[in-house]
């Protein structure tokens, strides 16, 4: 295995099995992106777009946002992909992991009791919201 270092968009309807490394797939269909884990440990990694989740923004080349924290994968890789790009972040310790986890929890609570305009109308920010 080696390790991926930019990703490609590619728009599908829903993934394919296996995914490819090196693709960053956006399921229109399902509001959700899959890729495989760049550092090699070819898993996969699926997360939900939402405006309290991650966001994938399309300018010619793929970002997704914020930060990918592979919890529950062996590896414990944390990275961004801007712009096509791999960039490795310091991975997260078990009590950083947590914190994440609960922050990203209280985000999507938040966004479940404040119903809000979040759709952006950002030209080139690919918004899947439903
Ligand atoms: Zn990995």
């Amino acid at each position: 295995m080696s390790q991926t270092l930019r990703y490609i968009a590619q728009f599908v309807p829903s993934f394919p099995t296996p995914m490819e490394p090196g693709i960053l797939y956006i399921s229109t269909t399902y509001s959700t992106a899959g890729h495989i884990c760049p550092c090699g440990c070819d898993r996969e990694v699926v997360t939900k777009l939402s405006p309290a989740r991650w966001r994938v923004i399309y300018d010619g080349e793929v970002s997704l946002k914020p930060s990918v924290a592979a919890m529950g994968l062996p590896c414990n890789s944390h990275y961004f992909i801007t712009r096509g790009e791999v960039e490795w972040h310091r991975k997260l310790d078990p009590v950083q992991a947590a914190k994440a986890r609960s922050a990203d929890h209280r985000a999507v609570e938040d966004l479940r009791t404040t119903p809000t305009s979040a759709q952006t109308k950002a030209g080139g920010t690919v918004n899947f919201s439903v």
